[in-house]
């Protein structure tokens, strides 16, 4: 097989360049456009630069648009590997809505940067490059979305941003990175037991919020929810799961309104669990009809509520979570 790929530029930290007071700033021209010639690669590289935003822009419209790109260059062009350049900010949600749209083998990796394209210590060129290397390496097929930033591999699924700036920011707390890139090696250490798969053509509930509580919380925002149009709710709860008793009103009000609600934690490691009996505890919000989610962090959560709540479900709910 003829070695072919496809990066696709969609702006963030990467894209940009600091100007003279300091300030990072959009480039009118992507600036990896020209660089990626100084990278190597033995593969034949098409690129374009198919959005120019900073990620906090990025929104379900530019998912769709970026799936059904990424499905054309796969399927009918025939790319043997798929690179995303993206902003930090939401780049683990980007990955994880393909991760979870698109049904494929082919490896799909979405890299930025931390300090843009001008700065001293720049990791744009370098987290590219990593890039490329993984999306060449047989052993990266068949592992869902990959994320590759600072000589690490991880899975789209769990990977998280955990610091403001610095390069080294993305993590999966719960078990780290699947790999590493070590000098122009790409070493896998892990795998998923599964990795999900939920192809649409339309999504048409799209209202998911996410909700993050804490001490004292009251219902009156939940309670809001339940009288609105919305089609899901993600919970940030606390520790293993559980809620203050003073939300519970809300959440009742929800699940009576036929809103599916899942739980996931606040808390940056673990996963939740129905441990607790008492009021607000995990065993009675599970017993109500509360969706736990085992490990996806809230923004995660969201995506995969979101995505299916559009699809036709042979099982519960509850069961792909
Ligand atoms: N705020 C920037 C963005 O997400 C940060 C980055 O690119 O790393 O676009």
């Amino acid at each position: 097989m003829i070695n072919k790929l496809l990066i696709l530029h969609t702006g963030g930290t990467i894209s940009m360049n600091e100007g003279d007071n300091g300030h990072v700033v959009l480039s009118q021209e992507n600036p990896l456009l020209a660089s990626i010639k100084t990278l190597h690669s033995p593969a034949k590289i098409d690129q374009e630069a198919i959005f120019n935003v900073p990620s906090p822009h990025i929104n379900l419209t530019h998912w769709i648009y970026l799936k059904t790109r990424i499905e054309k260059a796969i399927f009918q062009e025939h790319y043997t590997g798929i690179i995303i350049t993206h902003g930090t900010d939401t780049l683990e949600e980007t990955a994880y809505f393909l991760e979870l749209s698109i049904d494929t083998d082919i490896p799909i990796v979405l890299t930025g940067a931390m300090r843009s394209n001008n700065e001293l210590g720049s990791d744009g060129l370098i987290n590219l490059q990593s890039a490329i290397l993984v999306a060449l390496t047989p052993e990266s097929r068949d592992r869902g979305v990959l994320v590759v930033m600072n000589d690490e591999i991880h899975h789209a699924k769990f990977v998280t941003k955990t610091h403001t700036t610095n390069v080294a920011t993305f993590q999966t707390p719960t078990f780290g990175p699947c790999g590493l890139i070590a000098k122009h090696n790409v070493l896998y250490f892990q795998r998923l037991t599964c990795y999900e798969h939920f192809p649409f053509e339309h999504l048409e509930k799209t209202n998911v919020p996410l909700i993050k509580t804490y001490a004292g919380m009251d219902s009156e925002l939940l309670k809001y929810l339940a009288n609105s149009e919305c089609d899901g709710v993600v919970i940030e709860a606390l520790g293993a799961g559980n809620l203050p008793p003073t939300c519970l009103a809300g959440v009742s009000a929800l699940l009576n309104a036929q809103i599916p609600v899942v739980l996931v934690s606040r808390a940056f490691n673990g996963v939740t669990q129905d441990v607790y009996d008492y009021v607000g505890g995990g065993r009675r919000l599970k017993q109500e009809g509360v969706i736990f989610s085992t490990g996806l962090n809230g923004q995660k959560a969201r995506i995969k509520l979101l995505v299916l709540l559009n699809q036709q479900l042979n099982q519960p709910l509850s069961n792909y979570f």
